[in-house]
């Protein structure tokens, strides 16, 4: 892999932390891919204390799930982390990584085709430990059409017909309904 076409902002981290990193990494990480065909790093601990210090150097999230902990690492922080420890990776790992090639090389996005960048969107997990990310200009979008008054009131006529929300509508509305922009938030796995 050619990681110094890689396009990310590494962060400032010692060899030595950098060698523990890639040590962890190598016994107890893994690559898993998103479906948008991206990937991430996950570790899985039981003890959280050496997630929290990989946390610190190269950003990400820690869940528990189960009684486990696990830290992921999505979009600039993971390509930045897999940046920074490939070289001191085994063959098997790095194999692993590669697959995932085009990821490294590609700037994402969400649905709608917003780059997630820094700040571009934010990490909400859901009840059962799975993980969303959240485009931040959809997210402003969706909110505004939830607060028109025209959805105001078909809300309160589905309350009153028995309708869905939806029905309401397009029965009130037919000529303005129309979905511009897709409700749905990117699943990660
Ligand atoms: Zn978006």
């Amino acid at each position: 892999m050619e990681l110094e076409k890689v396009n990310v902002k590494l962060p400032d981290v010692s060899d030595i932390d950098l060698g523990y990193a890639a040590g962890f990494y190598e016994g107890e990480g893994s690559v898993c891919s998103t479906n948008d065909s991206s990937c991430c790093v996950n570790i899985t601990q039981k003890d959280s204390e050496p997630l929290v210090k990989l946390q610190e150097l190269f950003g990400g999230n820690i869940n528990l799930y189960n009684g486990y902990h696990y830290w992921r690492l999505y979009g600039d922080e993971c390509k930045a982390f897999i940046v920074l420890i490939f070289n001191q990776l085994s063959a098997r790992r790095r194999k692993q990584i590669e697959k995932y090639e085009n990821f490294f090389y590609s700037i994402e996005c969400c649905p709608n085709k917003h780059p997630y960048e820094d700040g571009s969107f934010r990490i909400v997990d859901d009840s059962r430990g799975r993980i969303h990310r959240q485009c931040l200009i959809c997210a402003k979008a969706k909110n505004k059409r939830k607060n028109t008054p025209a959805n105001r009131i078909a809300i309160e006529y589905a309350n009153v017909s028995g309708m869905s929300k939806e029905e309401a509508m397009k029965y009130l509305y037919p000529k303005k309904f129309e979905e511009d922009i897709s409700d749905e938030d990117e699943t990660i796995q």
